[in-house]
């Protein structure tokens, strides 16, 4: 990290900076410049340099800190580059090939609405199912998800019948437990963004995770988020990202879907990001053209909300698309689809 002193700081003030490094055990060179001297830290730690940055701004004279070192070592790459940490869900790899399509309906909400919305989205070339039996809900006194007494024996069904893949969330840690013999993978959602403790346990269950970006998360902080779902950098295969917008001062869209976010990404981690159109714009008319534009974009997949009845939907009625107008987004990126057989990093 650099220290960058005050202007007109003294030769005792940068001295009592220098001494401090060396007291924390670091070493140090001082390079005065015609306006600004600036101490370089030189360190082989990187976890803590936050807390260390802070203690030198605590220092007289000191201006301010400019780190050096990257965060996030668990799952970023030393420098970014086209290596890609393909994720294996199920019998499908997300992050090689072709983009992939996790659909299903946002919620759970019965066996026969469950069965009609797979048989579609398998129908239509879908390739992993989402099944979400318990909902993170803004509210207390709103519909939570059928819960996994009913749900779970739902989901098993639908693995039996159809064999694709399951993601499912859970939104508390208890919730763990019933969701891990059925999924293949664990999603967590963008209200558990920062839910630590959640994080932890997800990431002992060594299942590969789909982190949805907090709506409020910088994409550095995002990076934050994974590292509690790593045990370290050999790890980094288990993580998908997916981008589902973010809060931002325009809110024609329920959110802001945030297409640089997948080539940033993908560049920074390697990690496949699946973009979700549905969440990120709250609207089903919008959703083909989101999911175009992130497929252009070089998105290793897609998540899509699919309901045989959206208007009778019980949660987010307003996103969810028709059985017809999913088969014919379908179709119409099939092309896209099928031409993108490897990932697109310049
Ligand atoms: C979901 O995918 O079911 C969901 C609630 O999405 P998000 O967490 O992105 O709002
Ligand atoms: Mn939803």
């Amino acid at each position: 990290m650099i220290v960058v002193m005050e202007m007109g700081a003294t030769r005792d003030e940068v001295q009592r900076v220098e001494r401090e490094v060396a007291e924390q055990g670091f070493s140090s060179q001082t390079v005065a410049g015609t306006e600004k001297t600036v101490v370089l830290v030189t360190s082989k730690i990187y976890s803590g340099a936050e807390d260390l940055a802070q203690h030198f701004l605590r220092l007289p004279a000191v201006e301010k800190i400019l780190p050096v070192s990257n965060l996030h070592r668990e799952v970023r790459k030393p420098r970014p580059s086209q290596e890609r940490k393909p994720v294996t869900v199920g019998s499908v790899i997300v992050g090689e090939g072709k983009p992939k399509v996790i659909a299903g309906p946002c919620a759970v909400e019965s066996r026969e609405q469950t069965l009609e919305a797979v048989k579609v989205v398998v129908q239509a070339g879908a390739d992993i199912l989402r099944l979400m039996i318990f909902k993170p809900r803004t509210e207390k006194h709103t519909f939570q998800g059928i819960g996994a007494e009913l749900g779970v024996p739902i989901l098993l069904e639908m693995k039996e019948r159809f064999g694709l893949p399951i993601i499912s969330e859970p939104v508390r840690i208890r919730e763990i437990e019933a969701l891990y013999p059925v999924v293949d993978a664990f999603q967590i959602g963008t209200r558990s963004a920062t839910s630590y403790d959640l994080l932890e346990h997800v990431e002992q269950t060594k299942k590969p995770v789909m982190l949805k970006r907090g709506k409020g998360q910088k994409l550095e902080e995002l990076f934050g988020s994974a590292t509690y779902l790593v045990d370290g950098p050999q790890e980094k295969n288990r993580i998908i990202f997916c981008e589902r917008g973010i809060e931002t001062f325009e809110n024609a869209a329920r959110f802001t879907p945030d297409i640089f976010a997948i080539p940033f990404i993908q560049r920074e981690s390697g990690c496949p990001v699946v973009f979700d159109p549905s969440h990120s714009t709250g609207r089903w008319w919008a959703v083909a053209a989101m999911a175009r534009a992130a497929i252009g974009a070089g998105a290793d997949g897609l998540e899509i909300d699919v309901h045989p009845y959206p208007q009778r939907a019980m949660v987010d009625a307003a996103q969810q698309l028709t059985p017809e107008a999913f088969k014919s987004l379908m179709e119409e990126l099939r092309g896209m689809i099928e031409s993108r057989n490897s990932p697109i990093i310049e």
